[in-house]
């Protein structure tokens, strides 16, 4: 049976980039070699760290003045690297769930680190909206998306901190939705996630970089801690993920191919519309995120009160109809669906008519 899979990450790539990538586990582009045992030093690879780099720069349309790099750690060391790069004297921080939480302990080793606002008394619901950013912070970090809570700032939302930054520096965690939709980088100072969602195998963070930031910190940074190693490395100071980051090429070239952002964007609030639409009109299941801020990629939703006892089974249900990942976070309960962009519109179309049914079988 066909398996949809609504992972939180690692999670769905897109088919191609999967075959792909396997073709060239067996014969890399030709060369007679396995991906997995070139040098990275090999003339074979240079081209496709160029590769990644430019597609990054062409699909989120990057300015004059970024580097992007491709580093081991995941967005978890980012919550630590940051700071240790950018805050000479104080950082603020928008907790809008655990890993916005966790990039705000990470900072306050390194100075002094201001939580503006906080929804955690709401479980994370919602992102707050009612703060100021302090001016004398060195940067101002938000998570675009809440992968476990399932909200995500929206353009509006997004224009708004735009709007009040004044002179500091916006920092995103932008593990989860990455490249789903088009940004306007030149807000950014730096931009970071885990490549693990909409980007490449797990193994590969990329940090999105305004060269000019660096070396402003009195600090030592140690050199594997310090980006502009990186930078200067070309992301190969150390011997880098090469696997992933040849996926992550592939990956890239399937969305240039699609159309770009604009076209993922179109398809990503197709699919949220009908997942969402689903879950409103249902009898049984209740999405947990505020409306306002819900986001495109991760939808989580619960059974209502009186058919809470029907979770176990309609896990079974789901799992018998293909639908792979579906389980919500411990700490929300209930079911999410991941529909990152590799998910198609017929996926989502299967999950929503796997919950009608369930429902037509018990509501
Ligand atoms: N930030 C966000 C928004 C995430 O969703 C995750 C992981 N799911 C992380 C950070 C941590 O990423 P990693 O596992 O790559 O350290």
């Amino acid at each position: 049976m066909k398996q949809y899979n609504f992972n939180a990450g690692p999670s769905i790539l897109p088919q191609e980039v999967i075959k792909q990538t396997a073709d060239a586990v067996i014969d890399f582009e030709g060369h007679g070699l396995s991906i997995l045992e070139i040098s990275h030093r090999a003339k074979y690879f240079q081209p496709v760290m160029d590769e990644a780099e430019a597609l990054m720069k062409e699909l989120l349309n990057i300015p004059d003045g970024y580097r992007v790099i491709f580093l081991g750690g995941g967005a978890s060391l980012q919550f630590c690297m940051l700071p240790y790069n950018l805050l000479e004297h104080k950082a603020a921080y928008l907790n809008t769930g655990v890993w916005a939480k966790k990039a705000l302990k990470e900072a306050k080793a390194f100075g002094e680190a201001v939580e503006v606002a906080s929804s955690a008394d709401a479980n994370y619901t919602f992102i707050p909206t009612d703060y100021e950013i302090p001016q004398d912070a060195d940067y101002f970090h938000v998570t675009t998306n809440n992968t476990i809570y399932g909200t995500e700032l929206s353009d509006e939302k997004l224009q708004q901190i735009y709007d009040k930054l004044g002179k500091v520096t916006l920092v995103a965690d932008m593990s989860s939705d990455i490249l789903s939709r088009p940004i306007d980088v030149s807000k950014y100072g730096i931009i970071y996630g885990g490549a693990q969602k909409n980007l490449a195998p797990a193994g590969v963070t990329f940090v999105i970089v305004r060269e000019d930031l660096l070396g402003k910190v009195s600090r030592h940074i140690p050199t594997m801690l310090d980006y502009r190693t990186h930078i200067e490395g070309g992301s190969m100071f150390n011997t880098p993920p090469v696997l992933p980051v040849y996926t992550a090429v592939l990956t890239l070239r399937w969305l240039k191919n699609l159309g770009g952002l604009e076209a993922i964007e179109k398809r990503n609030i197709a699919k949220a519309e009908l997942l969402y639409k689903a879950i409103d009109e249902s009898k049984m299941f209740v999405g947990t995120a505020k409306k306002e801020d819900r986001s495109r990629m991760n939808v989580p939703f619960v059974l209502k009160e009186e058919y809470k006892e029907l979770e176990a089974e309609f896990l079974k249900f789901a799992a018998d109809h293909g639908m792979v990942g579906v389980k919500g976070h411990r700490s929300v309960g209930g079911f999410r669906a991941s529909i990152y962009n590799a998910m198609d519109l017929e996926g989502v179309q299967a999950l929503v008519d796997c919950m009608k049914e369930f429902e037509a079988l018990h509501a």
